[in-house]
């Protein structure tokens, strides 16, 4: 299993993530994005996944860093 890390608070809405992921990725009316069908665990939003997919796409565009894969 991959999880799949969101610092969603220190998102700067650029929607890079949901371009090249929108399987994973949508974005929210505050103007953030949000990994779909994760869970918040204190400040972050993890999902556990099989295969990476595009998340590996999406956490190399993002400018801030923010998005974390740990295999
Ligand atoms: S690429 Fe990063 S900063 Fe841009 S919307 Fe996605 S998570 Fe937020």
């Amino acid at each position: 299993m991959t999880k799949i890390i969101h610092e969603r608070e220190k998102c700067i809405g650029c929607g890079a993530c949901v371009s090249v992921c929108p399987e994973h990725w949508e974005m929210k009316d505050d103007g953030k994005a949000f990994l779909k069908d994760s869970k918040q665990v204190g400040e972050k939003f993890e999902k556990e996944i099989e295969a990476i997919g595009c998340n590996k796409e999406a956490a190399e565009s993002c400018p801030v860093n923010i998005i974390h894969i740990e295999e």
